[in-house]
């Protein structure tokens, strides 16, 4: 897509910190870090969100996360790490490719995912209309 960032990238029109690459999937560090080795890992395949990606393509970049997030957790080496992938501008969604953000994490490093007990009366109602068959 020619006005997409990410495909810029990938085609070597924006520069990145590239970490890994082969014929369907590229990785590279992001340049906002949440923390250090942020790295997002991107199909070559424009599409822009999870919902608008086919199930096998998703699986060969799913493949790639994980192998990805390996070499991170041993090459930096971190403790840990959130897989994160967001939808829509709502969610935080700035860059329409689908892209997965590793997010390395280090013990006693604080990074706030808030959240808050949850009401069992309410997540009971939730749970009932949301069920898939
Ligand atoms: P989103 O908020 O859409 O899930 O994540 C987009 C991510 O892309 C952000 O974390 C942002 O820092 C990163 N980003 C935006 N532009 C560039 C860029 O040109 N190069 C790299 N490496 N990352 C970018
Ligand atoms: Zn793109």
């Amino acid at each position: 897509m020619s006005d997409c960032i990410f495909c810029k990238i990938i085609a070597g029109e924006i520069p990145s910190f590239k970490i890994y690459e082969d014929d369907d999937i590229l990785a590279y560090l992001d340049i906002n870090p949440f923390t250090k080795g942020h790295t997002l890992v991107i199909p070559k395949a424009h599409s822009a969100n999870l919902l608008e990606t086919g199930d096998d393509r998703l699986a060969t970049v799913m493949a790639g996360v994980r192998k990805v997030a390996a070499h991170l957790k041993a090459a930096l080496p971190c403790d840990g790490f959130n897989i994160m992938q967001n939808n829509g501008a709502a969610a935080g969604q700035t860059v329409n490719h689908l892209h997965f953000h590793i997010i390395p994490r280090y013990r006693g490093e604080e990074l706030a995912f808030k959240a808050h007990p949850g009401d069992m009366a309410g997540l009971q109602a939730l749970c009932g209309r949301l069920r898939m068959a």
